[in-house]
């Protein structure tokens, strides 16, 4: 009896959609079509695109798939450093690190085009096409699974917001990120900094590797309207870094002493961005009548001030692919679509969210109680740093009662 591999498209080669593609070219009975609007070295030359902080749980998923190829060049972060910077006389400094199991941040221009390598050395099809509605269609008539792992651009949207779970309808940050070099390290064991400055909005810094070596990566999430919500007429890379320069100087002076010979890694070494943070329905039905099931960004995109995007879509991407592994040869219909969205919602997604949402509000009483507390107690503060890598373990936090200050 011949046997017959199993057609399977993935539209969009992220973190997500290009893990999965390899996830199951590397088992026999697949025949795996990724397609990506940029080619390898459009994303290696092009603009930063994320700071990608991944957690231990996350990249330990990359490792069971063999795609841990920097573990001996990139720094392995060991602690969070959390910080509130008062602005006026009422406020209260918190400060306190917590240690958690290593993690790290890879540039995405370095991550991607080595796995699209990896993806064709294991003989999988690589087409480079923006892919449009008609497209679509046609690739989903051809395959019998069609997932869309596009990220947060224009083609995610035939999916259908979920109005139940997506808490908002406007941009809640204004995104500016950079890679830098000659940042002085700081006295603790290499980790994310997280400083949040009430009412202007958060800053955070992790070491991570880039084309060129080991960098910083710079990230700010400005409230809207205020001042670090300034970005978007600067065009030049001088320009970006003086003003990160400028507004460290201004609200975070004792970080701005770590930045005084920053440079930017390379002259595409930053991004500027704002978007709605937005849960989608997972499924769409195309216009051949087929069902097609979203991943990653597509369906849960946050905001990244609690590092959760890349984290989500490689647990979901890795949920996903076991999911598909384990249904074996019954046929990927749309109830099956849902179970797999919905467990993936359940596990990944709905605590991703719930923590983004945490600081994306003002922070509550209850929680700025704890945040301090966690200053006085190193089991508390390992607790909250090690909520970054698995949220689910944060709903005791979460739960608190909701009641907002006025800072
Ligand atoms: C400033 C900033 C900082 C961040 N920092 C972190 C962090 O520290 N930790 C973290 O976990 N997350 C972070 N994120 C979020 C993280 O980068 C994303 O959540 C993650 O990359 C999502 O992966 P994805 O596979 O869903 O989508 P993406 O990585 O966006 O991939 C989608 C891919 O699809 C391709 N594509 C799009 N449309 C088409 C089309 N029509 N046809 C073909 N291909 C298409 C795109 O080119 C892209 O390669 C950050 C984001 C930003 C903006």
């Amino acid at each position: 009896m011949k046997f017959s591999k199993r057609k399977i498209a993935i539209i969009g080669a992220g973190q997500s959609g290009l893990q999965l593609a390899i996830h199951l070219q590397q088992q026999k009975n697949y025949t795996i079509s990724l397609y990506t609007d940029r080619t390898a070295d459009q994303i290696r030359c092009g603009r930063l695109m994320s700071s990608q902080v991944l957690f231990n749980t996350a990249t330990q998923r990359e490792k069971v798939l063999g795609l841990n190829f920097w573990d001996n060049q990139c720094t392995h972060n060991t602690s969070v450093t959390f910080s509130l910077s008062p602005t006026n006389s009422k406020e209260q400094a918190i400060h306190w690190v917590g240690y958690i199991d290593p993690y790290q941040s890879i540039d995405q221009r370095l991550k991607l085009p080595r796995w699209m390598e990896k993806f064709e050395e294991l003989g999988g099809e690589l087409i480079v096409k923006n892919i449009d509605l008609k497209s679509l269609d046609q690739i989903t008539n051809d395959h019998e699974l069609t997932i869309v792992a596009t990220g947060k651009r224009e083609i995610s949207q035939l999916f259908l917001r979920n109005d139940n779970r997506s808490p908002f309808n406007a941009p809640q940050r204004a995104l500016a990120g950079l890679a830098v070099k000659n940042m002085l390290p700081s006295f603790t064991p290499p980790g994310t900094h997280f400083v949040v400055i009430p009412n202007v909005g958060e800053y955070f810094t992790t070491p991570g590797l880039t084309h060129n070596g080991d960098c910083e990566m710079m990230v700010f999430e400005g409230i809207p309207g205020g001042p670090f919500d300034s970005w978007d007429t600067i065009t030049s890379p001088e320009a970006f870094l003086d003003h990160a320069k400028t507004l460290l100087k201004l609200f975070i002076p004792s970080e701005a002493e770590r930045c005084s010979a920053i440079k930017l890694a390379d002259e595409n070494a930053f991004l500027a961005g704002r978007f709605t943070p937005t849960v989608r329905h997972p499924t769409y039905i195309s216009g051949c009548g087929k069902a097609v099931i979203g991943l990653g960004d597509t369906i849960v995109l946050n905001d990244p001030i609690a590092a959760q995007g890349a984290n989500h879509a490689c647990k979901s991407a890795f949920l996903y692919g076991e999911a598909i592994i384990q249904h074996d040869d019954k046929p990927f219909d749309e109830k099956w679509m849902h179970e797999v969205a919905e467990l993936s919602w359940n596990t990944h997604g709905r605590p991703a969210c719930e923590l983004s949402e945490l600081f994306l509000m003002p922070l509550r009483k209850s929680d700025l109680a704890l945040f301090k507390s966690a200053s006085e107690n190193k089991t508390l503060a390992n607790r909250i740093a090690n909520g970054l890598d698995d949220p689910a373990s944060m709903s005791w936090l979460l739960k608190q009662n909701s009641m907002t200050i006025n800072f």
